[in-house]
């Protein structure tokens, strides 16, 4: 447990959650401050402030649950149309809590909610550009 971990006290039951799901791994609760009622997050049981100090066993349990997590959400009477999965990892990409975790968040028409694309998003660019890209990546990859 990291101290100042509000995902943390919920974990080891010291602040307030309403839980969804629970095993040895992860864990899911609703979000306090959803986006559309419904919206959950699944954590790992040991904390993990990113994607980097996340083992990839918990995290392809963290995508499991979340899965499982959306089909209850489409049986149930809760509102949702789509639903999309989100993950924030870093400060620059919106991570607020860091104690890694994936959101999931029922979607609806006109719920107000979407992603905000840079200036630049209609240029798509040349294939040169991709290529180059896709180099930086596989080098590190070793593929
Ligand atoms: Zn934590």
């Amino acid at each position: 447990m990291e101290s100042g971990c509000i995902f943390c006290k919920i974990l080891a039951g010291q602040a307030e959650a309403s839980m969804v799901y629970r095993d040895a791994q992860v864990s899911a609760f609703m979000d306090i401050q959803p986006v559309n009622p419904g919206h959950v997050l699944v954590v790992p049981n040991t904390h993990a402030e990113d994607l980097a100090a996340l083992d990839t066993a918990t995290g392809r349990r963290i995508f499991e649950i979340a899965q499982q997590i959306a089909a209850a959400i489409y049986r149930s009477d809760l509102r949702s149309e789509g639903i999309n999965l989100f993950l924030a990892d870093g400060e620059a990409a919106g991570q607020d809590v860091f104690h890694i975790h994936m959101h999931i968040v029922p979607r609806f028409d006109e719920d107000g909610f979407g992603l905000k694309f840079g200036p630049d998003y209609a240029n798509l660019p040349a294939r040169a550009e991709l290529d180059l890209a896709a180099g930086l990546l596989r080098a590190q990859l070793g593929t």
